[in-house]
């Protein structure tokens, strides 16, 4: 598939119009802009692709979850389609190696096909049937039955530094067009020619699939006035967002505003705390420190599982695993962020930090676009709880080293943690058996704990949990990857004595979708 790039939003089966108000990406080597410009949508484009979605709304839901997973196969596959072109095109609009993006749009196509996946089986839906007792005493008892049906509408809002595995056709798409909701994306501003290509791969697919129009709109604009009025618009009846904790708690505020409040699922920043127990530290720390080096610099730091706060306790080998880690970051030389507005926040959070705490960093002499050198803090862990600002996230290649000394010093840090995405436990058996209390109050703080590993990457799979408590998320109890993402965009549905004839396939009696059910409380 050939990749034209119009700078027009794509709303149903129609492009937006060309308006005058424009915005380009940039080239964070440079700082360049890059061609074409973008036009963004007015109010009643918006409008139009919210009424298209209502309109899509029960027609989608009813198509079978067999073709919806043939609907989901092509989208992956158009979007592989886009061959090198794509990748390029997002290695330009972030700076960030082609690799990177051959691996997430293998991980993109991926979630699409796994997605594809669930809907062949079928047993997603959590199908209960109690049949009917009429002669029960004192009073008969009814037919009952229930499953998830689709939410309505969802708007997902896409985040800078997955152009791909969080954006267009990412987890939050993915996952509801799978649950049969609608989907209109909000486009980020930092990746417009990536977005582009992979709505028009989607939109490709809904007309292929002969899909309802409203199915699928991608939606470009500068500011945020569009992102907020389409949360507001009354046909959205979910929200899925990846981004910044004030980007995503200011949506919360608008959403809890609405008239009917709808469910919104914002998975914001998380600074991911890392335990190095005394063990760890004097058996394995060399090895403990290159890892987190790449987990801290990889990606230029912008992952939201990188590790922010490392807790090291005492031993005799923390002074050698700290210079040890901070002659590697001197070691890594300078690299551009994805936005100027990264840039300029992680030179702001760091310049702060470097008056609270005790900064490395080397300097290069011309960093240029939106470089930045990788800088390391460490403080100690009495400095650390006087401190709480030192709790923010700063997104890009840095961290903050904790010393502590103290079992009980390491429970009150732990304790006083804000929720996160993940927590890393690295240390030895004998570690573990001295710090189950440590373990039993992360467990309460996180959506994923890790084992002697660290918190970037995150595998796609069936029991994968990427959430957290707040303000990890705002919905401690979803995970927005692996298939589970898929029930944040329904809602149960109970049919009451319904005849057979008006039930979903998934209630019927003779289950002609051979699904696993709940039958009078056996799972059969
Ligand atoms: P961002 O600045 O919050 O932007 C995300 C999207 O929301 C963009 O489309 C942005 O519009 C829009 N937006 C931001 N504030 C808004 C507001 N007040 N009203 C309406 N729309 C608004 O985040 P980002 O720069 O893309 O990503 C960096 C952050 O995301 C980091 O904190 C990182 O930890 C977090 N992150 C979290 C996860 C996770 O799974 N938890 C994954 C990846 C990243 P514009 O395009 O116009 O700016």
């Amino acid at each position: 598939m050939q990749i034209e790039l119009t700078g027009t939003s794509i709303i149903g089966f129609a492009r937006g119009e060309k308006s005058s108000e424009t915005f380009r990406a940039f080239d964070p080597t440079t700082g360049d802009e890059i061609e074409p410009p973008f036009h963004s949508v007015s109010i009643d484009e918006l409008h139009r692709a919210a009424v298209l979605a209502d309109e899509a709304r029960i027609p989608y839901s009813q198509i079978p979850g067999r073709e919806r997973a043939r609907f989901l196969r092509s989208i992956a596959d158009y979007i592989e389609a886009l061959g090198d072109t794509l990748v390029n095109r997002a290695s330009l609009e972030t700076s960030l190696p082609n690799t990177r993006f051959i691996g997430e749009r293998a991980r993109t196509c991926g979630q699409l096909r796994m997605f594809a996946d669930l809907l062949d089986e079928g047993s997603w839906v959590d199908a209960r049937i109690d049949h009917a007792m009429p002669d029960r005493e004192p009073l008969p008892k009814p037919d009952v039955r229930s499953m998830l049906r689709p939410v309505g509408p969802v708007a997902v809002f896409c985040a800078s530094n997955f152009p791909f595995a969080y954006s267009v056709a990412g987890g939050d798409t993915a996952s509801a067009l799978a649950a049969g909701c609608p989907v209109i994306v909000n486009a980020h501003t930092a990746h417009p020619g990536t977005a582009e290509p992979v709505g028009t791969a989607i939109a490709k697919a809904v007309a292929d699939h002969k899909m309802p129009e409203g199915t699928f709109s991608l939606l470009f604009s500068t500011g945020h006035d569009i992102g907020q009025a389409l949360v507001k618009h009354p046909a959205i009846k979910a929200v899925g967002f990846t981004g910044s904790r004030a980007g995503g708690r200011a949506l919360m505020d608008i959403v809890a505003a609405r008239p009917e409040p709808i469910p919104i699922y914002t998975e914001m920043s998380s600074v991911n705390p890392t335990f190095i127990l005394p063990s760890a530290v004097r058996e394995r720390g060399t090895e403990i420190a290159t890892g987190l080096h790449a987990s801290v610099t990889g990606g230029v730091g912008q992952f939201c599982t990188k590790p922010g706060l490392v807790f090291i306790s005492e031993s005799t080998k923390t002074p050698e695993f700290i210079s040890n880690f901070k002659s590697q970051i001197l070691n890594t030389p300078s690299a551009p962020l994805l936005t100027a507005g990264i840039q300029r926040a992680f030179e702001k959070s760091s310049k702060e930090r470097a008056g609270e705490t005790n900064p490395t960093t080397a300097t290069s002499e011309s960093p240029t676009g939106f470089a930045v050198d990788p800088v390391v803090f460490e403080t100690s862990a009495v400095e650390y709880l006087d401190t709480p600002e030192l709790n923010d996230e700063i997104f890009g290649p840095t961290t903050l080293l904790i010393r502590s000394d103290d079992h009980d010093e390491l429970l009150k840090i732990a304790s006083d943690l804000e929720g996160q995405l993940t927590a890393s436990v690295h240390g030895t058996e004998s570690d573990f058996a001295e710090y189950s209390d440590l373990i039993a109050i992360l467990e309460t703080k996180v959506g994923r704990l890790i084992f002697n590993g660290f918190s970037t990457g995150v595998e796609v799979c069936p029991s994968m949990v990427h959430g957290g408590p707040y303000p990890a998320t705002s919905d401690g109890r979803a995970t927005a990857v692996g298939s589970r993402a898929i029930e944040r965009f329904t809602r149960l549905v109970c049919y009451q004595n319904f005849p057979d004839v008006a039930l979903p396939d998934e209630l019927k009696e003779s289950n002609p979708l051979e699904i696993m059910r709940m039958v009078d409380g056996t799972i059969s």
